[in-house]
């Protein structure tokens, strides 16, 4: 017996005779009220009560894809901003600071990251940890830089082979590129 009426936390779900509270619910004097809002579900198999939230919180977990713009290129990482997780356009309700190791920037060995990456790069990257910190890859062929704008004049960089190269004032850089560089279909 499953409800579709929306619940708001405080309103009651369930007697503890018949239901535990589990999930989204706490119980009170032999009630189990919801405690979020959402929709009531009824576990007859495990006597308990959850109130499940319709959207759930748009948060990253390993292994996700997600789309960020390089913040800071340091010593031994990059950081970056992330703005999306791909496959959804609601906004993260998580932590987006994450850090890109330089051994985790390139299949082929790199101690350079100013190499691999630039600050204002826009690049697709894999969730590899969010504990302590948010982490990420840019190892794989579908992953790195997506989109990078001339240091010296802001105009799009084009690729040409394995570098990137101004059409304005011809300056040539180094990137780790995702296979899709400059045409990137969302
Ligand atoms: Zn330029």
């Amino acid at each position: 017996m499953n409800d579709t009426r929306l619940v708001f936390p405080g309103d009651e779900v369930a007697v503890e005779e018949e239901y535990y509270s589990s999930d989204g619910t706490f119980s009170e004097n032999g009630i189990v009220y919801a405690s979020q809002v959402g929709v009531v579900e009824l576990d007859d198999k495990e006597c308990v009560a959850r109130v499940r939230t319709r959207n759930p919180p748009n948060v990253l977990r390993e292994g996700d894809i997600v789309y960020a713009v390089v913040a800071d290129i340091r010593n031994t990482m990059a950081t970056a901003d992330v703005v999306a997780k791909e496959g959804t356009e609601r906004s993260l309700g998580c932590e987006t600071y994450a850090t890109i190791h330089v051994s985790k920037i390139s299949p082929n060995y790199t101690d350079d990251v100013s190499k691999e990456l630039r600050k204002g790069d826009y690049i697709r990257a894999r969730v590899t940890g969010i504990k302590p910190s948010l982490q990420l890859t840019t190892k794989e062929e579908h992953l790195g830089t997506i989109r990078a704008l001339c240091g010296k004049c802001k105009t799009e960089l084009l690729r040409r082979g394995e570098k990137l190269y101004c059409p304005e004032c011809r300056y040539e850089s180094t990137r780790k590129l995702a296979d899709d560089y400059g045409d990137v279909q969302v």
